[in-house]
């Protein structure tokens, strides 16, 4: 099994003090290859940095997150730009709304992701897209700039099946994440995960965030990482009906060709 972790937030401090441990752990459980979530100046720099350090294993994207929109200004997004022709930066992201939390201001998130979107547009870059409690501005904004942008994906989907509904609709890729563990919250995803085409579909942990609720043992320390990935691509693949070999075998393929990354042999 040879899996990509789209999302991982490895630049995270909790991952400081035993990072290579963590990658080693990872590629022992078939999770080769990762795309470090660049969500601020600084950690899309930070993302960056893990990525060249690490070839042909992690790459980065780079962007501002909506809670950290209100940091968004002019140098924001020249530095971005920058980053974005580097060859390690695959995506243009983690950008988009978060009405849940509401740490910046929507219109603040709006203005945010529509610079943003305009960058991917101008490079050609492909989306790394965040979208929690705010769908219907989300896919307002995103329809108009759709065919600008070679791909998006709507990572960590959390939302309805209508949502996911207008995001293929839009040609938009999907990941999912260990939320769909999560009996609480996520069992809905539980019902329409079968839906999403199989190249449309990429899986990722969230690392060190959304510890699936499944995996047992739990570790004692809470923190996701993307060693857990193949447990997620497990559970997906149950509620799929198709073999984890199928899941992984596609999910890859699709990450592989999303994020232009050499083919696994
Ligand atoms: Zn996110």
């Amino acid at each position: 099994m040879q899996l990509v972790d789209i999302g991982a937030n490895l630049g995270h401090e909790s991952f400081r003090h035993d990072f290579d441990a963590v990658l080693q752990r990872a590629q022992e459980h078939g999770v080769g290859r990762m795309i470090v979530t660049g969500a601020s100046r600084e950690g899309s720099e930070h993302a960056l940095a893990l990525a060249r350090a690490h070839p042909g294993v992690l790459w980065a994207t780079a962007g501002v997150h909506p809670h950290h929109a209100v940091d968004y200004d002019d140098a924001t997004d020249a530095r971005l730009r920058e980053l974005a022709q580097d060859p390690a930066v695959r995506a243009l992201g983690e950008t988009g709304l978060d009405y849940n939390r509401n740490y910046s201001p929507r219109d603040v998130q709006l203005h945010a992701f529509e610079r943003q979107l305009a960058i991917a547009a101008e490079l050609g870059k492909p989306l790394f897209l965040h979208q929690r409690d705010a769908h219907g501005d989300f896919v307002a904004l995103l329809r108009r700039w759709r065919d600008k942008v070679p791909a998006a994906v709507v990572h960590c989907f959390t939302d309805s099946r209508e949502a996911l509904c207008d995001y293929l609709a839009l040609d938009c890729h999907v990941g999912i994440t260990g939320w769909i563990c999560d009996e609480r919250r996520g069992s809905h995803l539980r019902e329409f995960v079968r839906e999403i085409p199989a190249n449309r579909l990429m899986i990722e942990t969230d690392a060190p965030y959304l510890l699936p609720r499944t995996v047992r043992p739990q570790p004692s320390h809470r923190r996701n990482e993307p060693m857990y990935l193949r447990h997620i691509c497990e559970e997906i693949a149950r509620d799929r009906g198709e073999p984890a070999d199928v899941t992984a075998a596609n999910s890859t393929a699709t990450a592989e060709a999303f994020f232009g990354l050499p083919r696994a042999d």
